[in-house]
């Protein structure tokens, strides 16, 4: 680990002050994904910024139609919330799969958003369900949210502050875990809102993507039939040492089916 400065802010503006203080300062929420990278010496900030207790950032609750989550939210929290398991299950059930106990109870939704892993579950559930990114500067809808491997629209020292999640009628995720991290090889979230259905595939591809096939099919007929010698495009797929672009996109299928069979289950 390269040398840094510990800065643990005590408000939001004390940490919009800081950030813009120090240019190659970074954020630390949970840490679970910036302290490994640390560790590897992949990253050399001048200074961490806490912001992982902020009370700004804390917090759950639903406001009308939508389920609101503060950035610095753990996933046990989510996971285990009985807010969240009334208003959408769906999501509590994904909060519980993320990696195992220790980074469930340090990691938190605004890092996981932030970080954009392709392989990442939340990132899921935030497109599926048309998910507004609210940050300290302004409100970034889902389909613009996420650019790719790793890459966000937030601009240099923007802080995610919450995200809220329009409440579907109803919604399942089912993932392929990486045995050894948990990372979705492949992970599917279905849902069924006003606008009808909505399906986005994690873990797969180079980024969080809506199958949208899956979706013209999903909305003519609500059956696992349905998706059977539907076109996914291949080109975009990951492939390395754990999987090739044939077998992910089958596993990007067989999640979806499951998905849409625990969600029509109930
Ligand atoms: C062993 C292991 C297994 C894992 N398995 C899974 C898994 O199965 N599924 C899954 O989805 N994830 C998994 N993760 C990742 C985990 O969910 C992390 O919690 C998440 O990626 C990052 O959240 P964090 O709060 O720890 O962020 P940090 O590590 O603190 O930060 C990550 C990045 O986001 C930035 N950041 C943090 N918070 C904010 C904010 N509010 N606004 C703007 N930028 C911010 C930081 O500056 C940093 O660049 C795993 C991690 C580990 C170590």
């Amino acid at each position: 680990m390269f040398q840094f400065n510990y800065v643990k802010a005590k408000s939001l503006s004390e940490a919009q002050a800081l950030i813009a203080e120090h240019p190659e300062a970074k954020l630390l929420s949970g840490g679970m994904t910036l302290i490994p990278t640390l560790k590897q010496r992949l990253a050399q900030p001048s200074h961490l910024v806490d912001i992982g207790s902020l009370p700004e950032l804390r917090g759950i609750e639903v406001k009308g139609t939508q389920l609101v989550i503060g950035a610095a939210t753990r996933h046990h929290e989510v996971a285990t919330s009985a807010v969240v398991k009334k208003a959408l299950p769906a999501l509590a059930a994904l909060a519980d799969q993320i990696g195992d106990p220790q980074v469930r109870n340090r990691g938190t939704i605004g890092g996981s958003v932030a970080n954009n892993d392709p392989a990442a579950d939340y990132p899921a559930a935030v497109l599926a369900l048309d998910a507004t990114i609210v940050t300290n500067k302004r409100e970034i809808a889902a389909a613009d949210f996420f650019q790719g491997m790793f890459a966000t629209a937030l601009e240099e020292g923007e802080i995610v502050v919450r995200v809220k999640f329009n409440l579907p009628k109803r919604a399942a995720y089912e993932k392929f875990a990486h045995p050894a991290s948990g990372y979705a090889m492949a992970g599917s979230f279905v849902a069924e809102g006003s606008g009808g259905i909505r399906v986005a595939i994690t873990g797969a591809a180079s980024g969080v993507f809506r199958w949208t096939e899956a979706e013209q099919a999903l909305g003519k007929k609500l059956s696992a039939e349905a998706l059977e010698g539907l076109p996914l495009d291949l080109s975009n797929m990951n492939e390395d040492i754990h999987a090739t672009r044939e077998y992910r996109a089958n596993l990007a299928r067989v999640m979806t089916k499951r998905a849409l069979q625990k969600m029509l289950a109930g």
